[in-house]
């Protein structure tokens, strides 16, 4: 994310460069699918019936599952989530408002007694992906949790 501390765009341009950036099928979101896939879950993606269009349902399971980019979703406490150092006013309110959404989301989502797991972007290293499974195999399993 050190691209955009020095930003060489204005934040119009900007916003435009990262939302092709963001998207659908970005490389964290297919890995969590691949995981999933690998320990024999089945799902669908981007549901858009579903408030937030989550990434993946199981709908056997009756969970979804976002994969959440932390810079984007403002993951709390992680050092990819800053915001950038110019045009600070811009990036706050509009990274506020997405973190705000999310929350919108999955309130409205477990109101109607879907369980929610978030996946950080962070998380779908390579290095901690046994970690993840076994976070994605409880949540999943153990809708308690
Ligand atoms: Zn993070």
């Amino acid at each position: 994310m050190d691209r955009i501390k020095s930003d060489i765009f204005t934040p119009e341009k900007r916003s435009e460069v990262m939302s092709k950036i963001r998207g659908k099928n970005t490389r964290p979101e297919l890995f969590v699918r691949s995981l999933l896939h690998r320990i024999g879950y089945r799902f669908r993606l981007h549901r858009k019936d579903l408030p937030g269009k989550p990434d993946l349902v199981l709908s056997k399971y009756r969970t979804v599952v976002f994969v959440h980019g932390c810079f984007w979703h403002q993951h709390d406490g992680c050092k990819s989530s800053g915001f950038p150092k110019s045009n600070q006013p811009f990036w706050k309110e509009k990274l506020l408002r997405n973190k705000a959404r999310d929350k919108r989301n999955i309130a409205a989502l477990e109101s109607l007694g879907w369980n929610v797991i978030v996946v950080w972007e962070c998380e779908t290293k390579v290095k901690n992906k046994e970690k993840l499974v076994e976070r994605l195999i409880e949540e999943i399993e153990n809708k308690n949790v």
